[in-house]
């Protein structure tokens, strides 16, 4: 579903992303550990196009390769073909920024209803669906503020999910949530995981990386600097920088 070639992102002259190549496969959860500064977030936000990458090629589904290309130094992308890229890629940051003034129900629609020109039934329809996905149907008329900061993030979850997008991109999903709120977010997200939902999650959580990515990936000063099963990564790292990290996380 995704593939990053030769990917490299500067800011002036920190050269935070030095040539990141990566691809995951349909239904494959892979996930991204490294330590604070490695460029985790800046690789999500390229992947997403909230950070335009310098030089690099993402391709996101085979049928939008000639879109999504990137030459080095040319960003000739309009804002409606940077809509439909953003759209077949969802994304849940640490902060869930859900519109304080609309109900549970009402965050969920509005991107349909904007952005994929849906009917207020059928985006009110496809966001009861995705919220009983997240296990939270049943607050579908309250206000953010009255849900725990789990159930808000299962909320956002519920609505990157409703645009329908062709994978999931989650950078620290459970970082800013009370220690124990993080279990059931993790728990939805292992759900999607099983429905085959394609994902790439940025994740200190180690358990939910040994337990259900398919993949683990380390970063290290903007590189991948050793990937394989969690098996591999995590019980036998093979070199120096993934054991450090690896146990400062332990
Ligand atoms: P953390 O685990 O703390 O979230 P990270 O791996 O996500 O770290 P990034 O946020 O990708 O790291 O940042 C990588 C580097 O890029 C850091 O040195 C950061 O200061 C720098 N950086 C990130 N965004 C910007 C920006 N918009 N402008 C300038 N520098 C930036
Ligand atoms: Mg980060």
């Amino acid at each position: 579903v995704l593939r990053v070639e030769n990917l490299h992102k500067r800011f002036g002259p920190l050269h935070v992303l030095r040539g990141i190549n990566l691809s995951v496969r349909k239904g494959e959860t892979a996930v991204i550990l490294g330590a604070s500064g490695s460029g985790k977030s800046t690789l999500l936000r390229c992947l997403n196009f909230l950070e335009m990458p310098n030089e690099g090629r993402i391709t996101v589904e085979g049928k939008l390769v000639g879109q999504v290309t990137t030459k080095p130094g040319v960003m000739a992308y309009s804002n409606a073909e940077l809509n439909a890229l953003r759209a077949r890629v969802g994304m849940v940051f640490q902060q869930f920024n859900l519109f304080p003034h609309m109900t549970v129900e009402g965050n969920v629609m509005i991107g349909p209803m904007k952005l994929r020109g849906m009917t207020t039934e059928a985006a009110r329809k496809l966001a009861h669906d995705n919220l009983r996905r997240v296990g939270i149907l049943e607050k579908a008329g309250e206000y953010p503020a009255r849900l725990s900061g789990g159930q808000q993030q299962r909320v956002a979850i519920a609505r990157a999910l409703a645009m329908e997008p062709s994978m999931m991109l989650f950078d620290e999903a459970t970082s800013a949530l009370d220690p124990e709120l993080v279990g059931e977010v993790l728990l939805t997200m292992r759900r999607l995981s099983e429905e085959g939902m394609t994902m790439l999650v940025v994740t200190h959580e180690l358990g939910f990386a040994y337990n259900v990515a398919h993949r683990v990936i380390f970063l290290e000063g903007g590189e991948v600097h050793e990937q394989g099963t969690p098996q591999e990564v995590l019980l036998h790292p093979k070199r120096e920088r993934t054991r450090d990290f690896l146990r400062s996380h332990t």
